[in-house]
């Protein structure tokens, strides 16, 4: 195992997780500096540094110990996963958070006017995919028998192309198959971003630096859907408007000087809807606030 005094994150260098990525490391604190190669980006607040690269490299580039993290989709990761684990050189990998972010589906699809009730009627079919483990695994899991035919992109035009009778591949609205009069007829994973790593924590330096992050990833993650409520309301109304609060929230309430009224506050946890206040505002509260919540530390 390599040893190092940095943490190093793998992460996609452009594309659809860039973005979020590092919005999501921003908001854990952590500042860098790019490199002029733009491959680079060196932690200024923690020792922590960014290795820029393409997403399909990020699980072989944990497992071979050239990054520590990766921010990947779980589509790439167990993709790969299973393969990498197959070489004792390598180290095991986990999912060790997920982001919240980059949500999509792995799922078959085959031509709009194709008849498919279950996974029995894939049988004898060549299915076009840029996950072949994935799709070879789901096949077996459903004793169907049929072949996989691997492409790098644009698998959805495979079918029209003659190249394949159906697909297996990414889905977010949908728009993409319909556009190639294909329809999704079956899920084989659920998939988002998710942060990777080793199964083993690095035991040096460098596992004290991920508790941190992770406990500061904890924390924005854990109020990334949440509002703070911020009322007035007359004291006896209070538990009134407590139940009126989404996501079951538990309120403080304190005493407002010199008056009968008091002031509540609560973390809710997913939306606050217009409804939502003015159903507490029926209930007797007055001055409603609702504000983003940036971090937590519990
Ligand atoms: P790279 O150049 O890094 O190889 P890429 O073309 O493989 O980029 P993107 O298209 O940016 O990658 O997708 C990155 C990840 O975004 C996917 O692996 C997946 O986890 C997620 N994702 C979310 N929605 C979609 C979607 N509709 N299509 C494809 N990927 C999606
Ligand atoms: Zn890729």
């Amino acid at each position: 195992m390599t040893t190092r005094d940095r943490l190093r994150i793998a992460m996609q260098k452009s594309g659809r997780l860039t973005e979020p990525s590092q919005a999501l490391l921003a908001q854990c604190g952590l500042k860098f500096r790019v490199s002029r190669d733009k491959l680079f980006c060196y932690g200024e607040t923690l020792p922590v540094d960014l290795l820029l690269v393409r997403d399909d490299d990020i699980p072989g580039m944990i497992a071979q110990g050239v990054a520590d993290l990766g921010f990947v989709g779980r589509n790439v990761l167990a993709e790969q996963a299973g393969e990498l684990a197959r070489d004792p050189a390598l180290a095991p990998l986990a999912e060790i958070r997920a982001l919240g972010f980059g949500g999509c589906r792995l799922s078959i699809a085959v031509p709009n006017e194709d008849r498919y009730e279950s996974p029995a009627d894939l049988a004898g079919q060549r299915i076009a995919t840029s996950y072949p483990n994935l799709l070879r695994q789901w096949l077996a899991a459903h004793g169907v028998e049929a072949s996989v035919v691997m492409l790098n992109g644009s698998v959805e035009i495979a079918p029209r192309l003659g190249t394949a009778d159906s697909i297996c591949d990414l889905v977010s609205s949908g728009g993409t198959l319909a556009a190639n009069q294909l329809r999704e007829v079956a899920t084989i994973l659920q998939s988002e971003a998710v942060l990777a790593g080793t199964a083993t924590p690095p035991a040096d330096a460098r596992g004290e630096f991920l508790d941190l992050l992770l406990r500061r990833l904890d924390g924005v993650l854990a109020v990334k859907d949440s509002k703070l409520v911020m009322l007035h309301a007359p004291r006896h109304a209070v538990e009134a408007i407590a139940r009126l609060l989404p996501g079951d929230a538990r309120p403080s309430v304190m005493p407002l000087e010199g008056s009968d009224d008091v002031a509540l506050q609560a973390v809710c946890l997913g939306a606050v809807t217009w409804n939502h206040l003015e159903a507490m505002k029926a209930a007797g509260a007055r001055s409603l606030l609702v504000l983003p919540v940036e971090k937590m530390l519990a």
